[in-house]
């Protein structure tokens, strides 16, 4: 459950592993928490039914338990038990986990980090998040959020904002609708870069992709740009691995996918500025399930709750 739309995927687990059997993509352009719910339902009636049981993968930080959405940035949904609502719409089990973890699960199980005991996921795009799976087992953390590694802090109290309402996070410089907004402002103060004519012709279009597309070419700004968020990327998730000591590092998400030299310095910088025990050993993928990952992970997640033994093979 995204933002503007959802996606749903039907799978079936046995002895092989898991299958997609079919795929669905449907506009979410309602808010309210009733009317989202019959989308979800119309959407599972599209792909086929809603089958033994449902696990939904939102953009939401939710309760330790899982059941409550605690704040969702995107619907304005605050201490709302979501679960139960879709459980009585759709009439059959329902598990609701956050966007980034469900990815995580998938990557490890599916995608990147098959074959590794820990897995660490950092997925880039408008914000910047992260999960960890141990043996499988997503680690959640004592109140659910553990991962959230945009709101590590990378400047003092008196620097910028960020959507968490602290200043000085690491995702209020480099998620991408932070980033993004730092360069309209500075081209709006009108510094000297080949992205002004982009800017003029359509501001909104300015991008991390654009930046490192812009840096490439030579543009002394974008490069300075790209450099401090390739800096500020490599040193906290080099502090990630220091901390965690993780089998695998596996980048994803739109600002990796769409900035191959971001991802490569970044992957690069990590193993060096790691405590090198930790970096040494280190594998860092790129992730490999792509927009699949969040329905695959939530998928994988409710056949858990559900008591199935599932096969590491995605077919
Ligand atoms: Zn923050």
């Amino acid at each position: 459950l995204g933002a503007t739309h959802l996606r749903a995927i039907k799978v079936r687990t046995g002895r092989e592993g898991i299958e997609i059997v079919s795929r669905t993509r449907l506009k979410v352009n309602e808010k309210n928490p009733k009317a989202v719910c019959r989308i979800i339902a119309r959407a599972l009636e599209k792909a086929g039914g809603p089958g033994q049981t449902v696990g939904v993968a939102a953009a939401a930080q939710l309760s330790a338990d899982s059941r409550m959405v605690l704040n969702s940035p995107n619907y304005g949904w605050r201490n709302f038990d979501f679960a139960t609502m879709l459980e009585e719409t759709l009439g059959t089990r329902v598990i609701v986990d956050n966007d980034i973890n469900a990815a995580a699960v998938a990557e490890a199980e599916y995608g990147a980090g098959r074959g590794f005991k820990s897995v660490l996921t950092v997925l880039l795009g408008s914000g910047i998040g992260a999960g960890l799976v141990l043996d499988g087992n997503l680690y959640r953390g004592a109140t659910g959020v553990a991962g959230e590694i945009g709101h590590v802090k990378i400047r003092g109290p008196r620097s910028r904002r960020c959507g968490c309402g602290q200043r000085g996070c690491l995702e209020a410089y480099v998620g991408g609708i932070n980033l993004a907004a730092r360069l309209r402002e500075d081209l709006e103060r009108g510094v000297d870069s080949s992205l002004q004519e982009m800017f003029r012709d359509d501001p909104s279009r300015i991008s991390t992709a654009l930046m490192e597309k812009a840096a490439l070419s030579g543009d002394r700004y974008a490069k300075r740009i790209w450099g401090q968020v390739a800096g500020m990327l490599g040193d906290s998730l080099a502090n990630a691995v220091t901390v965690l000591n993780p089998d695998v590092l596996i980048l994803g998400g739109g600002g990796f996918l769409h900035c191959p030299h971001l991802r490569d310095h970044v992957g690069t910088r990590v193993k060096e500025r790691a405590l090198s025990a930790c970096g040494l050993v280190l594998n860092v993928r790129t992730a490999e399930l792509g927009d699949d990952a969040g329905a695959l992970g939530a998928a994988f997640l409710a056949d858990k709750e559900h008591g199935v033994k599932l096969k590491r093979r995605y077919v």
